[in-house]
Parts: structure tokens; sequence; C-alpha cells
């Protein structure tokens, strides 16, 4: 095992209010019914296992839905004093008594599904919120003692300009967040707009260059690039998904989640009924020999620390053959730059043909 310290946790959420037509996520909308059931399965999951976790994360679907449960879902795990404990939240579905609910259960960190402050870009995205309530939510979490706040957004939006995505970080750099994690929407096929791609959807020159204003953005509002996606704030990195970029292990619970467990990746199949009636959550493995060299590499270089010695050093043929400006080699690490990070396909795949 690769980790430094103990386990990550990772509860899936599979609960949304409506399904967004970008999304590929497993998440079944409208099911109240079962949030109930679902929370009693974690638990009993849960109780398998009587290992610490050091970061905890709920995600989805709509974790904010379940707020009601977190509390007994939480105290059913071993949880490390000084925990990072995340949930994604939903401005559409958040509100101010979900937020103290999830506070009082411990959550210590929320990822708020912003993903822009343009009414007619989340109008494209068919999000259930406008600008104003992706503000409004992150205000009042501040107010409810949440000290950790990330913002998601989205790059390449349907319609979206350099003036747009710009406003939309210049004000989300007013509010009280600490971390932007920027994701550039890809077509999934399975969804309506994989089936069905909006007219304008980004291309890969205006992505780039989106990508690129997104970079020089984050970092001149106090945001530094750590992870190819992620910007934060001195200190306010994210604990949870660093274990995921470092190759160190996870436990997940709930349909869809995936682990790296005792040195072997699975999934619990994306099956809500089934994991709810099971008395332990069936799993598929994904992986049974997990955290190769390419792996290794290739999650590290996600990473803006890169990669040590012992893993760049049979790199170094296939480095010559890249312009210094994508990467630099430093206090014994390769890392690339942030003109290399919108290459990162393309430099590690050369990276990995040129191995010695
Ligand atoms: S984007 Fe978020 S809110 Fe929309 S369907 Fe996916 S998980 Fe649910």
């Amino acid at each position: 095992m690769n980790n430094s310290g103990n386990r990550g946790l990772y509860i899936h959420v599979p609960f949304c209010v409506r399904k967004c037509p970008y999304c590929d996520f497993y998440s079944l909308p409208g099911e109240t019914a079962l949030y109930s059931g679902y929370a009693q399965a974690v638990k009993r999951n849960l109780s398998y296992y009587s290992e610490r976790f050091d970061t905890v994360y709920f995600g989805g679907g709509t974790p904010n839905l379940i707020a009601p449960y977190m509390a007994e879902i939480l105290s059913a795990a071993d949880i490390a004093p000084g925990a990072e404990i995340t949930a994604e939240c939903n401005p559409a579905s958040a509100t101010a008594e979900t937020l103290a609910e999830m506070r009082a259960a411990g959550i210590n960190r929320l990822s708020v599904g912003v993903q822009s402050l343009q009414d007619a870009e989340l109008k494209k995205l068919g999000r259930l919120h406008n600008a104003d309530e992706a503000e409004a939510l992150i205000l009042a979490a501040e107010k409810a003692g949440f000290g950790s706040i990330s913002a998601d957004v989205i790059l390449g939006v349907p319609g979206q300009t350099a003036e747009s995505l710009s406003d939309t970080l210049q004000r989300l750099g007013k509010l009280p967040i600490q971390h932007i994690s920027a994701y550039m929407l890809t077509l999934e096929p399975a969804t309506p707009f994989g089936k069905n791609p909006p007219l304008d959807m980004a291309d890969d020159e205006k992505m780039a260059d989106l990508y690129a204003l997104c970079q020089k953005l984050c970092e001149e509002l106090g945001f530094h690039q750590y992870e190819i996606s992620n910007f934060a704030r001195e200190g306010f990195q994210c604990r949870h998904n660093l274990k995921y970029w470092r190759d160190e292990e996870y436990l997940g619970i709930g349909p869809a989640a995936h682990s790296f467990y005792e040195e072997k990746r699975f999934a619990v199949p994306k099956d809500l009924p089934g994991f709810i009636n099971a008395p332990r959550q069936t799993t598929e493995i994904t992986d049974d020999s997990p955290g190769d060299y390419d792996e290794r590499v290739m999650m590290g270089l996600r990473l803006a620390e890169g990669i040590p010695e012992e893993l760049y050093k049979p790199l170094l043929p296939g480095l010559k053959l890249l312009p210094p400006e994508y990467w630099a080699l430093e206090s014994g690490r390769l890392r690339l730059t942030s003109a290399g990070f919108p290459l990162y396909n393309y430099i590690v795949s050369l990276l990995l043909a040129h191995t010695e």
C-alpha cells in the first residue's frame, strides 16, 4: 500500500432532484422514499470496517438531499480527530436548514456545484438554480460556520465566452471560498448532451483558451493550481482527492462507488435497490494489480507537486523530446508547468512511450 496515513472514505449518494443533461454520474431523480433505506444500508456496510478514516467525502448525486441522515452515517464510522469531511452541495436544493444539519453532523468542507455564475449558461446546462442562488448559498454556508468551501465551475459550457468565464471567476473570487475545481464539459455518450450535442459546444481550440484563462485568473485571485483541474488558497487543497492522485487507498460505499482497498480496485454495481437490500454491498474487481508504474506516473503528473526521482528516472529519454517550458525538474521532482498542464495527455503518452 502506498498510504502515508489512514485511508479515505467515499460515500456515493445516488439521488438528485432531476438529472442534468450532461451528467453521467449514477443518480436517480425523485426517489425520496429510498433515502432512509439507503442511509441504513450505508451504516450497515460501514459496520464491517473497524479502521480509522482521516478523510470522508460524500459525493454524488446530490449529497445534501440526505443531510438529515449524515450524522447517523458518520457515527457508524471511526473518524480521526481533525479529519476532513466534505459533502457536495447543490444550490438548487440546499437550504439554511440543510447547511445547519450538515455542520452539526461534522461536515467541515463543502463542495458547491456552482458550475457558472451566468444565468444563460446555467439554463443551457439544465441546472435548477440561478447565479444569485449559488452566491447566496455560499454566503449562507459561511454564516453556518463552513470555513472551507469549494466551488465547481464548468469550462466549455455552450455559449461560454472568455468574458463570461472571467466574470464568473471574478465573482467567485469575491465570495468566501478557498478552492475552485474547473472541469471541462465532455460529451458522455449515454446522456442527452451526448446523444444530441448542443450546437454551440466549445471546440478544442476554444476549450484550450478557456482553460488557459481559468489558470491565469485563478492564480491572480489567489487560488494556486495544485492539480490539473484544481486550484486552492494556501492550505486548502482537498486532502481526500489528493489521496486519489497520490495513489493512496480509500474505501467506497454506495452504488457506483469505487474503491482502492487492500491493493485492489473494485466498484459497487449501479443498482440502488440491490444496495439497499443486500446485507453487504457487492463489488466487482476492476483492477487486481493497481498502482503499476504507468498509473503512478499518470496520477502523479496531474499534480503540481509532480513525481519523485524513482518515478521520473525512466522518463528522461522522453523529456529530451519536450520543449523545456512544459516541465521542470526541481528539488528531486519532475512536474508539469502551467504551460504543460493543458498538454497533459500528449505529454504523458509521449513520456511513457519513450521510457528507458
Ligand atoms: S450534475 Fe450533479 S445535480 Fe446534475 S444530475 Fe449530475 S449529480 Fe445530479
